[in-house]
């Protein structure tokens, strides 16, 4: 079987510690669609794996439940293409938990993007990010996506980079999340054919 080039990226999706309306700090409840969607773009991209972070045990069950369903139950023989998605999921309890793993698995540097609708001083470029993953040197990176009303300040600010926001044409602003993670990995690591 062709070996498929893998990327040194890696997904995360977090559901504490996120922010509400108000700016509390809460855990946000997992959405089956945050499973599907964003796992089949990372699947699409060649991202290496798709955490799912929720402190909440009954939560890490439902995670499990439904990527049985479709790794190993019905839906693996349903729908095998959807397996090869669902595979890319892991849930775990936390950021802490996910970057111990990453630090002992393979003895590379592990750098923390992070990501939101709002604008940062000094946030990284995707032709820069973009470049970053194309040097094969010994680093290895983390993307994190939020819920809810986004990442709270703590996880912004244990970042390595902040990318910067994606932006339309208008003042409008308002992605879900899975529009956000489909459209960042396309401009990292689409293949868009034209001179870059
Ligand atoms: N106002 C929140 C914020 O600034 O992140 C929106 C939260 S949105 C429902 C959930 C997640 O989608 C965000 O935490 C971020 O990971 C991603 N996201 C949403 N809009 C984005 C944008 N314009 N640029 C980059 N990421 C975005």
């Amino acid at each position: 079987l062709r070996k498929l080039p893998e990327t040194n990226l890696y997904l995360a999706l977090i559901h504490y510690p996120v922010v509400n309306k108000n700016g509390q700090i809460i855990t946000s409840a997992v959405t089956n669609l945050d499973l599907h969607d964003i796992a089949r773009a990372a699947k699409t991209y060649g991202v290496k794996k798709y955490y799912i972070i929720t402190p909440i045990d009954d939560q890490k069950e439902l995670v499990k439940k439904i990527t049985a369903h479709w790794t190993h139950g019905v839906g693996a023989e349903f729908n095998p293409l959807r397996r090869e998605a669902l595979e890319l999921i892991t849930v775990r309890s936390s950021l802490e938990e996910v970057l111990d793993e990453m630090g002992q698995r393979e003895l590379k540097k592990t750098r923390l993007v992070v990501t939101s609708a709002k604008k940062n001083q000094n946030s990284l470029s995707y032709s820069d990010f973009r470049d970053m993953l194309n040097i094969k040197n010994n680093n290895q990176y983390i993307l994190l996506f939020g819920t809810a009303w986004g990442l709270a300040k703590e996880v912004i600010e244990k970042a390595d980079y902040v990318l910067e926001p994606i932006s339309g044409n208008t003042p409008y602003n308002h992605l879900s999340v899975r529009s956000a993670a489909a459209i960042i990995m396309d401009r990292l690591l689409g293949n868009h054919g034209l001179s870059s």
